[in-house]
Parts: structure tokens; sequence; C-alpha cells
């Protein structure tokens, strides 16, 4: 206190003392002038006059005098100086005494109300005296004189200049004190005593401009839950004493050094030295002790907002972010502490922050309310039957490391970026990566299409993959199933994408918006199956349709993975479908550490053994079922060359189970005559009524006829098909004949749609 007043006299005391100085300095010019004008011997005028340019020095230092000690020692040394100067004038005069009386007296009243403290007073005055008296005891002078002159001096210089110094003293000390009070009053919230919001901004921007470079500040916002319903069942002052209460509860719970405020009505603000962790961790405690608060009705509560201060940041910019946080609190149901939302993402710094990490803890990456983190899920080479790939998986976790479920981090929210949310993901999973992707592996990353389209993200993503060591042609890119993005512009950003190295695959095919249009304008390299298709079957029949599909796509020049694998009789689908690469939770699930592939090694080498058993299995299975209309067949033929008429050749054919109709073909693939109907004919199926009669069609196209030609006098059986007469599964079983008027192709139809029934082994 005596110390801030002292500075505080120094500041007030600073012009003043410069002001009255350099007016004696102007006077000591005048007293060297009135010097030449009196008789007897004087000093040379150059060392009369020495005195004055070092007065004047003197002056120039009060402005810069920092401390209240220098500011008294400028004090002495200028009525030292201005003494000696005075002396050396008055030699020579007769009667120095009387030349230099006024000034003795005016000399220590002038300077009196200028000494800031009576110590400065009394060792001022002191020595001025005596510099007075050590110069002006050698002259030899009257009694009386003498007698007059120290009365002068005791009587006059001294009490006055005593009543000048205290009660100017006094004044200043006056004058501080209500300063003080009136700033006090000013700064604090009369209700809990603590810093109103003004004073609170104005020291907390003091404190972050002269933080030390690397010390961290956070800002804790807190709102009392409920506030008005007390007031307004309560009264008002139930409301008051509770805002005491907690402003008691913060000030114990809190540092010395900590500022906290009342910054609003029922809104308080706490500034403490701490990072995000830190005060989270307080904002918990002031939670609880708010709790412990009884209100009429039960116990408060208060909500919280916590941010800590990024460098370069206003006060009121990182309040700003403590109480947007604090909303959040508020809107997700009161009575809990939220923290700032992250800063973006700006990936590539991410990145090389991680490469400067040296490989010590893991980096985490917050965002929003959790960290992200990577799982990696890997995909399997059926033929070559290891992993080749793995796809990243992003996955939040809470500060204490449990996952949040993925239902949770996606869930939209209302300022949350779908967008920013995707790129960091690529910044977490290629940081990630770099450590824990195996050599020669493929890292498959989610894209969601607006981002696959945004413009410079292809070079932004290739510059982050090059920061991570990776090059692109190891990345695969899965362009999610997902709303956004014309084709147009897909097959555009996905040449990009191609120019830079990566490859392109195609999420999820087969689910949602999926269609082949899509697919062949983006041809991507890859393509997604969605696990469903590894289980959807024909209409009607039970045989899957993958094996078509896939070869569909092989067609195309795409390479085909499943998803979804969960089963072995999945795998040994996905095998016989001649799929690429398979994942699923049968060969491993995504997890923070990648699983050696030795025991789904095995796994996928006996789905193999499966499907070659099976095969021989299935193969002679069909060959029993078709062998009997093989040989009937044959008979048919022979009949029809020993020229009997259709009906009664094919007429014991015609009464084999599964015949639906028996018929001849000419060369050109057109019926000749009435085709004979079997045990499976049924009236056709009235949608499907224009295309059912048989004879106003040519067949020359169907495998089952250009089989038959390849190999004359051999009956074949083909593969399954659509029949257009009778909409079922059918296969046939023909034979090329060459008959006097020209080759023929005779043929039974097989309704082939009963369940059970063994399909060929191969296509
Ligand atoms: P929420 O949980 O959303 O924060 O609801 P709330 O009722 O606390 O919030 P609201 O901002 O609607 O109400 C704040 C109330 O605080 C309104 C005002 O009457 C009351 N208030 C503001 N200053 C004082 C004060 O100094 N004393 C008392 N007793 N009440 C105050
Ligand atoms: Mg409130
Ligand atoms: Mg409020």
């Amino acid at each position: 206190m005596r110390e801030r007043f002292h500075r505080r006299s120094l500041e007030h005391q600073r012009p003043l003392s410069t002001v009255t100085m350099a007016f004696t300095v102007v006077a000591f010019l005048c007293f060297v002038a009135a010097r030449d004008f009196v008789d007897g011997p004087a000093v040379p005028l150059a060392y009369r006059l020495t005195c004055a340019p070092v007065l004047a020095l003197l002056v120039l230092a009060i402005p810069r005098a920092k401390s209240t000690w220098l500011f008294g020692a400028i004090g002495v040394a200028y009525s030292l100086v201005l003494t000696a100067g005075i002396a050396l004038n008055i030699v020579g005069v007769q009667q120095p005494l009387l030349w230099a009386l006024p000034a003795m007296v005016v000399i220590p009243i002038c300077a009196a109300p200028l000494w800031l403290t009576p110590t400065h007073y009394f060792v001022g005055s002191a020595l001025f005296y005596a510099a007075a008296f050590a110069l002006l005891s050698g002259e030899s002078r009257t009694h009386d004189l003498d007698v007059v002159a120290w009365m002068w001096i005791a009587a006059i210089g001294m009490p006055t200049s005593a009543v000048y110094h205290f009660g100017f003293y006094r004044f200043r000390r006056n004058h501080f004190l209500l300063e003080s009070q009136l700033a006090q009053l000013a700064a604090t919230d009369p209700l809990t005593g603590l810093q109103n919001r003004r004073s609170f901004v104005k020291q907390a921007e003091r404190r972050l401009d002269n933080s030390q470079p690397g010390a961290r500040v956070s800002a804790i916002f807190l709102d009392i839950d409920n506030f008005k319903s007390l007031n307004d069942r309560f009264g008002h002052a139930a409301g008051d004493q509770v805002l005491y209460q907690v402003a008691q509860a913060l000030m114990e719970e809190t540092a010395a050094e900590d500022s906290v405020s009342r910054v609003g009505g029922e809104e308080f603000a706490v500034l403490l030295q701490d990072g995000l962790t830190g005060a989270l961790q307080t904002a918990e405690r002031l939670r609880g002790a708010i709790a412990a608060i009884e209100r009429p009705d039960g116990y408060l509560t208060a909500s919280f907002g916590v941010a800590e201060h990024r460098g370069g940041e206003t006060i009121m910019a990182l309040l700003d972010r403590a109480d947007e946080a604090l909303l959040r609190a508020k809107h997700s149901g009161r009575n809990r502490v939220c923290a700032e939302r992250a800063p973006p993402f700006e990936p590539l710094q991410l990145l090389a922050g991680e490469a400067s990490a040296q490989g010590g803890a893991a980096a985490r990456y917050r965002w929003e309310d959790y960290y992200l983190a990577s799982h990696f899920q890997p995909l399997y080479s059926l033929s070559h039957q290891k992993q080749v790939g793995f796809e990243a998986l992003l996955r939040g976790e809470q500060d204490d490391g449990t996952l949040v479920p993925p239902m949770v981090l996606f869930a939209p929210r209302p300022s949350s970026d779908e967008g920013a949310l995707d790129r960091a993901s690529h910044a977490v999973h290629l940081a990630h990566a770099r450590t824990r992707l195996p050599a020669e592996a493929w890292l498959f990353l989610n894209i969601l299409p607006a981002t696959f389209i945004a413009d410079g993200y292809a070079d932004k993503l290739a510059a982050m993959v090059c920061a991570v060591g990776l090059e692109p042609e190891r990345v695969i890119l899965e362009i999610l199933e997902s709303h956004g993005g014309s084709v147009d512009d897909m097959s555009r950003a996905a040449a990009l994408y191609r120019a830079h190295g990566f490859l392109i695959a195609v999420d999820d095919f087969g689910a949602g918006q999926s269609n082949l249009d899509r697919l062949f304008r983006i041809r991507p390299d890859l393509v997604k199956l969605d696990g469903e298709l590894i289980r959807a079957t024909g209409h009607g029949i039970e045989q899957p349709i993958l094996p078509k599909l896939v070869s569909l796509l092989h067609h195309a020049g795409m390479l085909v993975v499943v998803e979804g694998v969960e089963t072995t009789e999945e795998l040994i689908l996905a095998v016989e479908s001649n799929v690429d690469f398979a994942q699923g939770y049968l060969l491993g699930r995504p997890a923070a550490e990648i699983a050696p592939p030795e025991s789904v090694r095995r796994r996928i080498d006996d789905a193999f053994n499966v499907i070659a058993q099976g095969r021989a299995h299935q193969h002679a299975l069909f060959e029993s079922e078709v062998e009997p209309y093989r040989s009937a067949l044959r008979l048919a033929a022979d009949a029809l060359l020993r020229g009997v008429a259709m009906e009664e050749a094919f007429a014991s054919l015609a009464t084999f189970e599964r015949c639906v109709s028996c018929f001849i073909l000419d060369d050109a693939g057109r019926q000749i005559g009435r085709e004979l109907p079997g045990p499976a004919w049924r009236s056709v199926v009235a949608s499907l009524h224009p295309v059912a009669n048989p004879r106003d069609a040519r067949w020359d196209h169907r495998p089952y006829f250009r089989n038959a030609v390849l190999l004359p006098g051999v009956a074949v059986a083909s593969n399954p098909y659509l029949s257009l007469a009778s909409g079922r599964p059918c296969i046939a079983v023909t034979l090329a004949v060459q008959f006097a008027a020209g080759r023929s192709v005779i043929g039974v139809e097989l309704d082939w749609s009963a369940l059970g029934l063994p399909w060929p082994a191969s296509d």
C-alpha cells in the first residue's frame, strides 16, 4: 500500500518537480547576472555559470527517474549543486550571508512539497542545511547578522518547509486513498465482492499481455441454471443470497492468483493459469461445489464452458469461445461442463507437428468434445490369402480413452461441419498410418463425395500423403455412397486424383444410390460391394447372384471387394464368386493395432478346399440329374433320323418330370412345328404374354443352340437361364442333328426352379 502510494506520488509529482526545478535554473541565471552589477572581486563568469548546465541535466533526468529512490537522489543532488552555485557567485561580495539568505530560506520551502516521503524530506533538507552551513560558516560577520540570518532560517524557513511538506504529503495521501477506494468500487460487484466484468476484462488483458511465452491460460464461463425460477418463486433476496454463496464457492475452489468475476446477472467467469485439461478439472470441481449449495426447492446447478487461450487471441475472443461451449452445455441438458470446440484442423500443419514428434507419446487430435483415433480393418486378397490393405475407420475417444460410439461421433450437431470432420479424419488416419501401416499394404481412406470434388483437395491430399512418407499409389480413396456430388463432377475429380497416382474405389455398391451409370462414369479401380449383396439370391431361386455381378465388374475392368464377410459360408461364396478382395468381421475387426494374418490365412485356405471338393461333387450331382434327359434326347434324335414323326419321337421325353417342352429349331434358330409340352408345362405367366410364343422368335444366339452346333452329335446341357416362355429358371439339353434337309437342333427345356436342384459347377 505504502509502496503503491509512493509510486503514485511519483507520478503526480514528476511534472510539478520538472517545472519548478526548471524555473530555478532560470532564477540561478538571473542570480549570476545580478552578481556582475555588484562590486568586489568575483570568480570568473565561466566558473560561476558551470552549475547551470549541471542543474539543467538534473532537470532532464527527472522524467526518466523510475524509482522513488532515484527521484529523491536527484533532488538531493539538485539542492547541493544549487547551493554550490550560489556559494561560487557570492565570493567577493561584502555581505555574502545577506546574498545567500533568500536562497537559504526559499529553496527548502520550495523543495518541501516536492520530496516524496518524509525520509526524503529529512535527508534532503539536512544535507542542504549542512552544505549551506559549511559554506557560510567560514565568513567573519557581525554577531547580529548571524543571529538574524539563523533566525530567518530557523523561524521561517524550517517550519514553513515542514508545514508545506507534511501538508502536501497528507493531501496526496488522502487523494491516493480516495482514488484507490473509487477504483475498488468501480472494479467490484457490490453484491458478491467479486471483480466486475469491466475490471475482469482489464485485468485479464493485462495478464495476457504480460504472460510468458508458453504459459497457458484458460477461461471458465459459468451460468447458474434456472435462476429465474428461484427469483420468481422465492424472491430476489433468495436469489441474491445464492449469488453470494456461489461467489464464495468460486473463491474457495480457485487459486489466489486466478481471477474470478461476476460478469453478469448470474454469470461468472474465471481466468486461470492452466491448460484446457486442468481447467476442465477445475470447472468440474466448481460444478461440484455449486451443486452442494441449497436452494429452497433443492440444490443449485450451473453449466460451464471452458476454453484455452490461443496465441494472439484477445480476451473477448477467448470468452466468446468459452461462452459458446457454455451454450452447448445448456443445450445438452445443463449441470455439465463442455470444452471449447477444437480449432479447425490444418492437416498439413498437424502432420508436420507429428513428423517432429520423435515417436514418443502419440499425439492426440481433439475434435469438439472427443479425441480422434484411427482403427484399421484388414482387407484380404482371397487368391493370395494375405492382407493387402487396411481400411482406416474413424473413432472418437473420451479424455479417459473410452470409445465414443460412432453414432455419437458422427451425430449431426447444430454447428458441426461434416466436411471438416472428413478432412480431419484423413489427416488423423495418415498420421497414424505413418507408424502402423505395414509396408506394401494399401491404405483405404473413406471420402465424402463433397470432399472428393472440393476444389484443390486432390493437391492437398497428395501433399498430406507425401508429408507422412507414403506414395499416393498406396492410397485408395473410397468414395462413400451418400448424397451430394454430381456424377460429372465426380468423374472430373477422379481424373485429378488419378493424375496424382491415387487409386479410386466406389464404396457400398449395391446399396443406396449406387447405379451402374455412376460406376461406369467414375470408372473406379475397385468396387466395394455392400455386404448384403453376398447374401442376395435370385428371385424365386436360392442361387446367389454375386458371381454374375463380379464377372460383370471384371468385364468392366474393375477389381471387386466384398465387405461384411461374417460367416464361413459367406467367405466360401466370396471365393466361389471370384471376388478379388474380402473384408469383414470373419477376417478381422477394425482395431487400433493391426492383427497378424496367420489364422485368417488358414480360414481362406479352408474355404478354397471346401470349394474344390464341393465343385466335383456338384458336377456329379448335376450330371446325374441331367443324364436321363440326355439319353432320352439321343433316342429321340435317332427316331427322328429314322423318319418318325416329332410327336412320336419326343413322346417318351415329354413325360419326364422336369420337361417343360420339346422342340426342334432349324439352322437359323427358328422353331420347326409346334413344341411338345411336358409335365412341367404351365400356362403362360400373364405378364410375359407378348413373348410367350416361342414360334415367333429365333434362338440361334442362345448358348444352348451354339454349344450344340459346336459339338454335333453330343447332347449338351446348358447353364440355367431365365425362360421367356415360363418366366422361370430353366436349363436346356440340346443336340445338333444333320437331317437330309439340313441341320437342326433338337432340345428339351427343363424347369430348374425347384429348390435343391444342383446347379452346374462352372459358368
Ligand atoms: P438458464 O438455466 O437457461 O440459465 O435459465 P436462467 O433462468 O438461469 O436464465 P435467465 O438468463 O433467463 O435468467 C437470469 C435471471 O437472473 C434473470 C434475472 O432476473 C436474474 N438476475 C440477474 N441479476 C440478478 C441479481 O443481481 N440478483 C437476483 N436475485 N437476480 C438476478
Ligand atoms: Mg442461468
Ligand atoms: Mg443467464
